[in-house]
């Protein structure tokens, strides 16, 4: 029989689920992608992505495969029709233009040198868990098949297959929106002049994407979508433009079409059985924020290495319930996020004043900086290993900065020390710590030896392959802690001679 107990199965191959694969398999784990479109595109909604995404990728050497003149941060961020200083804040929290199709370029390129098997092209129509696995019956140009993991992972996005066989409601919430995009390409001499802006009926952008190009995006609220199978046009386009800003304005040029809407929804639960959701799946949000990709990016890797643990038989009891644990409250905050924004524009004559106090408060910098961090805020509140109530260490549950070590050779800072997907054990005491029998872990944590480094104010640091921090400790003087806290996320040691 096929040998699918260590075979985790991940319907979808957009961002999200290319992410998933690559952190499968660089885990080591089987992951197979079934993706419904046969080829990938050159085209994509998406345009942007935030700093924490890009700490991901440096974090697992796909930073460095960027070319530098395909990406660029951009100085503002929206929110609701405002924009978002960035001020002084860090590389962390700016947002970055690169389109979404490069992002899974990427994404896929990886995943396919770890191994991973993509069959694009194949849908998948049904499936049916037990208690030991998941069976899963694909279609595609050559019929259909039937293909059997230990996991399922629904990364087929808003209109997720996977969700609703599962049975999983998706709460939806807010104020229906409709909007149509085309990427223009400029013609020499005298450029088109459009009046972009926030309207009653709804808003109208016009957005340099490359030299040369511009797109030109509606989103109407309230609006009826034409049904899905309708092709979209540029007359669709130049109609939607038309309503929304009450001129009659000439749309030329068009290289790409794309229509996108709906409400804020999200899933009850991230999990059922053997089958769990990630990505737009999961949450889908009014786009304004560009949360949605990047939300999917840190639920694959929250998800990734929790369920390798699962399939290669170390998970401590409830690892993979920490999923839905610490994922769920961020997409209701994301979500949150997403509501806040329509109801500020929404309908403009009745929140006219509110947006204008609202305006106002942006002028505070600490106002700036709490919106810009509010959707990305990417702490999870982890429980102290000693079980104590008292004020945690900073760092506890907050991704470590990929600050630069000194270990006399590599890693060289925290992202190279993260690059393999595994654990890290950073001893930062200068000898003073005691590790005890950290070693045993060998294989799913690596112990870093590095100078002390005022600026982390922490003797040992574990961190987990998600790069959050899983235990702090600022004297380095309880092995027992220590114990306590890698065999919470890590379970037990194998014994003494037990292969890994
Ligand atoms: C206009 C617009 C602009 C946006 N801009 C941004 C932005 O700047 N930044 C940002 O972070 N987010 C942005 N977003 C949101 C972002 O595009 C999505 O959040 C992101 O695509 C979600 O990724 P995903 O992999 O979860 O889902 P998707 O990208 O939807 O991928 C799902 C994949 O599953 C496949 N699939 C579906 N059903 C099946 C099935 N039954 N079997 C097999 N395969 C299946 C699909 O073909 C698809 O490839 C924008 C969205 C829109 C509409």
């Amino acid at each position: 029989m096929e040998d699918w107990e260590d075979r985790v199965v991940i319907a979808g191959g957009g961002p999200t689920g290319l992410m998933l694969a690559c952190e499968l398999g660089l885990a080591g784990v089987e992951a197979v992608v079934v993706e419904r479109d046969p080829e990938q595109d050159e085209d994509s909604q998406g345009m942007a992505v935030h700093g924490r995404s890009l700490e991901v990728f440096k974090r697992r050497g796909l930073a460095d495969r960027i070319r530098e003149e395909d990406i660029w941060a951009w100085p503002r961020t929206p929110f609701a029709f405002f924009w978002l200083d960035l001020g002084d804040l860090g590389e962390q929290d700016y947002t970055y233009a690169f389109p979404q199709w490069r992002t899974e370029r990427l994404l896929e390129e990886r995943a396919r040198e770890l191994g991973v098997d993509i069959r694009r092209g194949h849908e998948l129509v049904g499936f049916e868990q037990d208690a030991a696995g998941v069976t899963v019956e694909t279609r595609s140009a050559e019929g259909s098949d039937r293909l059997r993991g230990a996991f399922l992972v629904g990364c087929d996005g808003a209109d997720s297959k996977v969700r609703d066989l599962a049975g999983i409601e998706f709460e939806s919430s807010g104020l229906a929106y409709h909007g149509v995009l085309g990427d223009v390409v400029l013609s020499d001499g005298p450029q088109p002049e459009f009046t972009t802006g926030l309207f009653q009926r709804g808003m109208f952008g016009a957005l340099p994407l490359q030299p040369g190009e511009l797109r030109l995006m509606t989103i109407e609220f309230g609006a009826r979508a034409p049904d899905r199978g309708t092709p979209v046009t540029a007359e669709e386009l130049r109609a939607s433009i038309g309503r929304v800003t009450g001129t009659d304005p000439e749309v030329e040029g068009v290289r790409w079409l794309s229509r996108f809407g709906g409400t804020t929804r999200h899933a009850r639960r991230y999990r059922e059985g053997r089958v769990l959701l990630a990505g737009d799946a999961a949450h889908v949000l009014y786009i304004s924020g560009t949360q949605g990709l990047n939300a999917g990016i840190q639920d694959a890797v929250n998800l990734g290495w929790k369920l390798a643990a699962e399939v290669q038989g170390w998970a401590p009891d409830g690892l993979l319930d920490t999923y839905h644990g610490e994922r769920h409250p961020v997409g209701e905050r994301i979500c949150m996020h997403a509501r806040a924004q329509m109801a500020l524009m929404h309908p403009l004559d009745q929140v006219t004043p509110l947006r204008a106090l609202v305006g106002d408060l942006l002028e505070i910098d600490a106002v700036n900086r709490f919106l810009l961090e509010l959707p990305s805020a990417a702490g999870y509140p982890l429980p102290a290993a000693d079980g104590t109530q008292g004020e945690p260490h900073p760092l506890l549950g907050q991704p470590l900065p990929d600050v630069p070590l000194d270990t006399g050779g590599e890693p060289d800072g925290v992202a190279a020390a993260l690059r393999y997907g595994r654990g890290v054990l950073l001893d930062l005491s200068d000898g003073a710590a005691d590790l005890g029998e950290a070693g045993a872990w060998a294989g799913r944590v690596d112990v870093v030896t590095a100078k002390p480094l005022r600026e982390l104010d922490a003797a040992v640091l574990l961190v987990r392959p998600d790069g959050h921090v899983a235990y702090a400790d600022r004297t380095g003087g309880d092995p027992k802690d220590l114990r306590r806290a890698l065999a919470s996320w890590f379970g037990e040691p194998p014994s003494a001679g037990t292969a890994e």
